[in-house]
């Protein structure tokens, strides 16, 4: 069982730097997810904890002990690929037990804790055949069982269910989540994709451009975004964001759209920046924002309803802007209704225009 530390990690590719910093502390235990755009350092990030990479500067710890300088095969750290390059020729047994090959164990020991790892992964079954003759799923199982054999510390999965499609991604998802409370082992994992983040994490890590944007639980980087960042990339389709001018208790958009905040109270932080700037991007997320029959906040014409079957995707052209609500599934409207769109103004984001951060 182990902690892992990052501590003001710097990577350098030649010249390029490419992370700028990375503070992280992962409890013993815990399943954190790294999510952000291609190219934001989340390989790079993982790579590190993995000994594949070059430290720049700052410093890895895993379980209390600096590895900077050990080899991966001494960090007693275990890494899932997306490629996850499992042996055509071997049968499940063997390619299990391939995680055992330096191990000092006995071959009774080895098969014994092949048998466990694969009961674990429900493929007691599948132990004699060989991978031509698996799912997609069973296969990504394969290579997680191989990981799981050294009952590593550490987890480390890079993007391993970006190959697998859609069905089989929801499915394995669940299975990795399963598997992390029962095993309880520390999990670090890759993804550029936020519902795989927001399904799977204890906490998740949000990176763009080598620097981390804020790092929560699933329920706080929804609900309080610390910037418009991740107040976009988190949370499907994105949040509305309206440029708007605050003053007294109202926003004054776009088309001479007022928006009576209703007496909200801001904390004093909130209130004296405000005050100091009001010019601010307001942020709805579509599920805070509903069709209603009731008078609302804006007034718009549907162009474009999507079912999603349980409730309405409805996008609606307010002014010269389009905003994105939500409708019950049973009576949704149609194009070319009028409606009327209403949010309860505790749930609307004010974000600074100078820097994007959340102000409250
Ligand atoms: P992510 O995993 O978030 O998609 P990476 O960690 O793979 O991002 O890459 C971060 C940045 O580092 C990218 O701009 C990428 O082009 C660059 N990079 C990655 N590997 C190398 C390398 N071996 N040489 C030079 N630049 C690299």
């Amino acid at each position: 069982m182990a902690n892992v530390i990052l501590d003001n990690l710097v990577k350098h590719y030649g010249k390029t730097p490419v992370l700028h910093g990375i503070d992280l502390e992962v409890s013993d235990g815990e399943f954190v997810v790294l999510v952000g755009p291609s190219g934001c350092g989340k390989s790079t990030t993982l790579r590190m904890i993995a000994g594949l990479e070059d430290i720049t500067s700052g410093q890895v710890s895993i379980g209390d002990r600096v590895v900077n300088n050990l080899e991966p095969k001494d960090r007693n750290i275990a890494m899932v690929f997306q490629n996850y390059a499992i042996y055509p020729h071997m049968t499940v047994r063997k390619n299990i037990g391939f995680g055992l090959r330096t191990s000092k164990k006995s071959k009774a020991e080895k098969l014994q804790r092949i048998n466990e790892v694969a009961a674990m992964l429900d493929m007691t079954e599948l132990l004699d055949r060989k991978p031509g003759q698996l799912s997609g799923g069973q296969r990504q199982r394969v290579a997680i069982g191989r990981a799981m054999v050294r009952d590593p510390d550490v987890f480390l999965f890079d993007e391993p269910l970006s190959n697998l499609d859609a069905q089989l991604r929801t499915q394995m998802r669940l299975e990795i989540k399963k598997l992390h409370q029962r095993v309880g082992r520390t999990i670090i994992f890759v993804t550029h994709d936020q519902v795989e983040a927001m399904t799977m994490a204890d906490r998740i890590v949000i990176m763009k451009d080598g620097h981390i944007q804020q790092i929560g639980s699933p329920f706080e980087v929804f609900h309080k975004p610390a910037n418009q960042f991740v107040a976009r990339f988190i949370g499907a389709p994105p949040m509305n964001m309206l440029e708007g001018r605050y003053q007294q208790g109202k926003l004054h958009l776009q088309d001479d759209i007022v928006l009576d905040l209703g007496g909200r109270v801001f904390s004093a932080a909130a209130a004296s920046k405000l005050a100091e700037h009001p010019q601010v991007v307001i942020g709805m997320r579509p599920d805070d924002l509903r069709v209603t029959s009731e008078p609302g906040h804006f007034k718009g014409e549907v162009a474009l309803i999507e079912p999603l079957g349980s409730e309405t995707l409805v996008y609606a052209n307010v002014g010269a802007k389009e905003l994105i609500a939500k409708a019950p599934g049973r009576v949704p409207p149609t194009a070319g209704d009028q409606v009327s769109l209403a949010i309860e103004s505790e749930l609307i984001h004010l974000f600074d225009t100078r820097d994007g951060v959340l102000i409250e």
